[in-house]
């Protein structure tokens, strides 16, 4: 549930009517970190499938909200997709039973999104409640020192999720893990710590390859559906090309699945493409749908598991071209 609050919001109140839905419908279609797919396809297909607003006109929505602040987009994931944050998101929202996000966290280590989170928390340390020392322009190095602190450690399993990250001097940050190594036992030291925190990254990074691959989440299925509809509408029969390569896939007894992120990509492509231009449908759909899926394995080559299944593609894929000609 929104906050009323929300409604009197100065500068909420100063956006364009249509701009503001879509902000509304985006907190709709966040998870619950208020994380959200950031592209004009999808905020068209999953707000405005009824409306005839044009794909310039909601990049324009999303400057305007990324240029106020509300939100902060970032690329993330193994397919390097873009994503949003709705910075104030837990402010405005109430949520009894949190479910974890599937989609990549803001990355905390670039500076945008460092500054955001110390424009969110106000400039205040959470652990001594008073003001840290900042300026963007001087980079020295002191105890007032803005920090991002994980409130459950990530050695005790804390994600980078914005629901765990808050504003902390540096210091206040360090003694309070000083404080947690200590009521540790004896063998957990710094290094201890650090190793942990090394093997947990790696360990998220593995885990999110399937989340990402197999994108079983209900928004993405939503946006793809919608995407298909609309490229159906510009005369593409994009359902028909699909299953036609399914059929040529099963005829290879090729396994794997494509994932939907890699679909929504190429309807993306195709309305954008001057369709009258195009001769054949099926060599012009496989042939975005290549480039996209190499687009989507090529980002994919940080572990050893990934390239073996990027690998895979480039052969599978290929070799159905070969088909296709
Ligand atoms: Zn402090």
């Amino acid at each position: 549930m929104i906050d009323p609050e929300f409604w009197s919001d100065e500068k909420i109140g100063t956006l364009p009517v249509a701009c503001r839905i879509m902000f509304i419908g985006m907190w709709n279609f966040a998870d619950d970190e208020g994380i959200i797919r950031f592209t004009s396809a999808f905020l068209k297909a999953m707000i405005f499938s009824y409306d005839n607003i044009s794909m310039k006109k909601i990049k324009s929505y999303m400057e305007i909200l990324e240029n106020n602040e509300f939100v902060i987009s970032y690329t993330g994931g193994i397919a390097r997709q873009k994503y949003a944050y709705i910075i104030n998101f837990r402010r405005y929202q109430r949520i009894d039973k949190p479910q974890p996000s599937k989609l990549p966290p803001p990355p905390i280590k670039n500076h945008r999104i460092f500054t955001m989170y110390i424009k969110r928390d106000r400039e205040i340390c959470h652990i001594c409640n008073e003001l840290i020392e900042y300026s963007p322009h001087i980079n020295r190095v002191g105890s007032k020192t803005p920090s991002l602190d994980h409130v459950i450690p990530k050695c005790k399993g804390g994600s980078d999720y914005p629901s765990n990250i808050k504003l902390a001097h540096l210091s206040c940050n360090k003694s309070k893990s000083g404080r947690l190594i200590n009521s540790e036992n004896d063998s957990e030291n710094d290094s201890c710590l650090r190793e942990k925190n090394i093997r947990e990254e790696n360990i998220k990074e593995e885990n999110q390859e399937p989340s990402a691959v197999s994108n079983c989440s209900q928004p993405v299925d939503k946006a793809l559906e919608s995407l298909k509809k609309q490229v159906h509408d510009k005369g593409f029969n994009i359902s028909v090309l699909i299953n036609r390569f399914k059929k040529d896939q099963r005829a290879r007894k090729v396994t794997y699945a494509v994932p939907d992120e890699v679909y929504i990509a190429v309807c993306e492509t195709v309305l954008k493409t001057d369709l009258s231009r195009i001769k054949s449908n099926y060599p012009y759909f496989m042939r975005i749908l290549k480039a996209k899926s190499e687009e989507f394995f090529a980002n994919n080559a940080q572990s050893e598991h990934s390239k073996v299944k990027n690998a895979n593609w480039a052969i599978s894929i290929s070799d159905i071209m070969k088909g296709a000609k």
